[in-house]
């Protein structure tokens, strides 16, 4: 593509080599360091035209100069970033997810880098789209990607969950609402691999579901069916996505733990919407708190309860390299309780959100948990994030959610 170059009227950025090759290999952030001249005025948000340093072009990007992340590539074409232009990369979306998650209604629509569209998330619940925003150039042109929107899926109405913190990276201060159509401060009822959940776009975690383990629902509810009427013990339940699934899978019983009171009254109630309701206790509890009081046995004591099966499934213990030690600390600790509460053949489901840990790194600390409780595991399964959070090998970040289920052998 020659097109912008030796145009001096387009306001351009001139990159170092090594950061020119990471750009063509497809990542899409360049900070300052990876900028070795401007050219132009440049204004903060602006589309700017990106060569490597033999004036070769290499696509458009979003400036920010207020934000670390300096350079955002939007397209390797020299595309006006319109209305348009939104439109397409929707559409192009869309049709992945369809191939991908044939028989979904609700799930990420555009997840930010995975999809070419650095600081933009969308999430589709059935027809309530929640938009966040996290980039100068993206809020600046919100309006196109809101009609882009309407355009492409006729939404009943349109959420910003724009009430995050990383927001001020960029210069942008936070803001939460209904910026399209209406919703009644109500409860979006959706349904998931058959079964019916509830998001709370404007309040509820994340946008209002983890649309991200919806494969993994399916493929743990899918093991648990091979123990008949079994107990599942399911850490860090949320709105209780593992539990349902559990529950029609045919777990006679399934104990949800959770901080969050409010989390675990959606769950309950969503038991009841879905049938399941005789299956489900509910406890509000810190999870690492009510492991450690079951594990520990004292001598003489009757033994603890024991499960069939338990799925571990917690927030990310670190947003940052530097905190990997205590992560990783707190990763075992989980793993050492929990393996103490299975059964001799039970099976352990277990997930790690962070992208600081990588998938080998988190195996070699339920490794080393299960050696220090003598417990020899047996891998049966590996998991990952669905596919409507895609994740592109160049462009490490957009990697970050494993798990792993577990046999326990002895
Ligand atoms: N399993 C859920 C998603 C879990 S998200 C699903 O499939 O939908 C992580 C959950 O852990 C959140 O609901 C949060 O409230 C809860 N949580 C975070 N730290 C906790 C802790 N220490 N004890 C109990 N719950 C915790």
């Amino acid at each position: 593509m020659n097109e912008g170059k030796n145009n001096p009227r387009v306001p351009g950025v001139v990159l170092r080599q090594s950061e020119a090759d990471r750009v063509v290999a497809g990542h899409p952030w360049v900070f300052e360091r990876g900028i070795q001249r401007v050219e132009g005025e440049l204004a903060d948000g602006a589309v700017v035209a990106v060569k490597d340093g033999r004036q070769r072009f290499l696509g458009v990007g979003f400036f920010n100069g207020r934000s670390r992340i300096r350079l955002r590539m939007i397209s390797h074409r020299n595309v006006a970033v319109d209305r348009a232009f939104f439109e397409e990369r929707f559409r192009e979306a869309l049709a992945l997810r369809t191939r991908w998650l044939p028989d979904a209604r609700s799930f990420r629509l555009v997840n930010a880098e995975s999809d070419f569209l650095s600081g933009l998330i969308v999430d589709k619940y059935e027809d309530v789209l929640v938009i966040q925003i996290s980039s100068l150039g993206m809020e600046q042109r919100k309006d196109d990607i809101l009609a882009a929107l309407e355009a492409v899926l006729e939404p009943r109405a349109i959420v910003e969950r724009n009430d995050i913190p990383s927001r001020r990276f960029e210069g942008l201060t936070e803001t939460c609402g209904v910026v399209r159509g209406e919703l009644a401060g109500e409860q979006v009822a959706f349904e998931l691999n058959g079964l019916t959940f509830e998001a709370d776009p404007l309040t509820g975690q994340k946008t209002g579901f983890y649309l991200d383990q919806q494969v993994n629902h399916r493929l743990v509810a899918e093991m648990v069916a091979h123990y008949p009427q079994g107990s599942v013990l399911d850490c860090f339940s949320s709105t209780g996505g593992f539990a349902l699934h559990a529950a029609r899978a045919g777990a006679g019983s399934v104990h949800c733990l959770d901080q969050s009171a409010e989390v675990l009254a959606t769950a309950g109630r969503l038991a009841e919407r879905n049938g399941l309701g005789d299956r489900l206790r509910y406890e509000t509890v810190n999870v690492f708190d009510w492991l450690k009081a079951r594990s520990a046995a004292p001598e003489g004591e009757t033994a603890p309860e024991l499960f069939d099966v338990v799925i571990l499934d917690p927030p990310s213990f670190t947003r940052t390299r530097s905190a990997l030690p205590d992560a990783l600390r707190g990763y075992k600790e989980i793993h050492l309780r929990a393996l103490r509460l299975l059964k001799p053949g039970g099976l352990l489901a277990t997930f790690c959100c962070s992208h600081h840990v990588d998938a080998r790194t988190f195996q070699d600390v339920i490794l080393s948990a299960a050696f220090d409780v003598r417990r020899v595991l047996r891998r049966v399964a590996t998991f990952t994030q669905s596919p409507d959070h895609p994740i592109l090998p160049s462009v490490p970040e957009t990697e970050y959610l494993k798990g792993f289920a577990f046999e326990v052998v002895r």
